[in-house]
């Protein structure tokens, strides 16, 4: 009897003990439900949609993410401007959040750091620019969205209340800082801030920046932090007022030809952020000789500028840039924290989305969009 109690009791505790590590096993690797807003089809609309993500992985980070910034390139993306989406598809490569969990060997942040995500959540790691940390330039990233993850599943963005991501596409965010400002960053701040370094802009230093929309305010701003003369270049005059106020030098309506006069050969360097088809050669005779070009803006391809031979003379150089590296990611933000460079934003309810792509659609948009996550809990918030 007392042998057969014993028995009993060592089967009970072996049967606990097989129900307590199945439990811990299954919770390490449990996917992660997460729920956002997709377009389910190419176009401008966009439903509450539930998905999963996968489990947290050793080396991943789980972000409950607060604030994610609507980029001129999600607009692109769900209308297959550039190439086939993939449906349902949740956009956002903005992302700003609170780390909720981490893998065992993640080091890099812990639970309850705020964190960031940009464009990219995976490369190879092992390719000759993944050693330059320029992971961009990888021929296996994947991006935050509308890109296929390792594993062949779609991966999804920031318009979401979750993300699951590798730590080293992780960044981590510093306390006290105005985290709706930092999300755009991640796109808008990295992509203009890359060029600005890759061309060593200094003190002294002639920049101009051509186009001054969401692009353009950053790249003013970190140009004239890094000591250049900034000049800025748009065909709205509405724009005159807030491009001095920011500290340039000059602004130049493209419009009235006087204020063209005298401006060739002038330039050191010139970031171009303007989306369609315009004269390229133009601003190309306005460089010193040794002087680039860099095209941020991506006109459609129907709407490419020509580039006459000749604008080149003087090794006058052109090239488009992506984004930047994660290592360049992370010493952008530091720049931008410690210079209080922020983009404009709209805070908007994640309902409001439609309306919004409207907007951006439309050119209406004076300020990058930023969404408030907290939205999506308030299920009646009267539109
Ligand atoms: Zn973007
Ligand atoms: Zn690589």
């Amino acid at each position: 009897m007392n042998h057969q109690f014993h028995q009993t009791m060592f089967l009970a505790f072996l049967f606990f003990g097989i129900i307590l590590t199945t439990t811990s096993a299954q919770e390490h690797s449990a996917k992660i439900s997460a729920q956002g807003y997709a377009a389910m089809t190419a176009g401008r609309h966009f439903v509450p949609y539930e998905f999963e993500r996968r489990a947290v992985g050793e080396s991943d980070v789980l972000i409950e993410i607060l604030y994610a910034g609507i980029c001129h390139t999600d607009l692109h993306q769900v209308m297959e401007d550039w190439r086939k989406g993939i449906f349902p598809m949740v956009p956002g490569h903005e992302i700003v959040g609170r780390v909720a969990q981490t893998g065992k060997n993640v080091q890099s942040v812990k639970v309850g750091d705020y964190a960031g995500v940009g464009c990219m959540v995976h490369s190879c790691g092992e390719c000759e620019q993944c050693r330059k940390h320029e992971e961009q330039y990888c021929p296996q990233t994947v991006w935050t969205y509308n890109s296929l993850d390792t594993n062949g599943t779609p991966s999804q963005g920031g318009y979401s209340d979750k993300i699951v991501v590798d730590e080293n596409f992780v960044v981590k965010i510093p306390e006290n800082v105005p985290l709706e400002r930092i999300a755009p960053l991640f796109c808008a701040g990295i992509t203009t801030y890359s060029p600005l370094r890759y061309n060593n802009v200094k003190a002294g230093d002639n920049v101009a920046v051509a186009g001054f929309g969401g692009l353009g305010d950053m790249a003013v701003q970190y140009a004239i932090a890094m000591g250049a003369k900034v000049t800025v270049f748009d065909v709205n005059e509405s724009k005159r007022q807030s491009a001095m106020d920011l500290g340039a030098v000059k602004f130049v309506n493209v419009r009235n030809e006087n204020e063209l006069i005298g401006l060739n050969s002038s330039f050191d360097l010139m970031i171009s952020t303007i989306p369609t088809r315009y004269d390229v050669g133009m601003y190309l005779r306005m460089l010193k000789v040794d002087g680039t070009v860099v095209l941020l803006g991506m006109p459609p391809g129907d709407q490419t500028p020509m580039i006459p031979a000749m604008s080149l003379m003087g090794r006058r150089k052109v090239y488009a840039s992506l984004i930047g590296g994660m290592k360049e990611t992370r010493e952008m933000l530091e720049f931008s924290v410690r210079n209080k460079i922020y983009p404009h934003v709209e805070i908007i309810p994640i309902q409001k989305l439609d309306e919004a792509f409207q907007n951006l659609a439309e050119g209406k948009a004076l300020f990058r969009y930023v969404i408030d996550m907290k939205s999506l809990d308030d299920k009646n918030r009267d539109l």
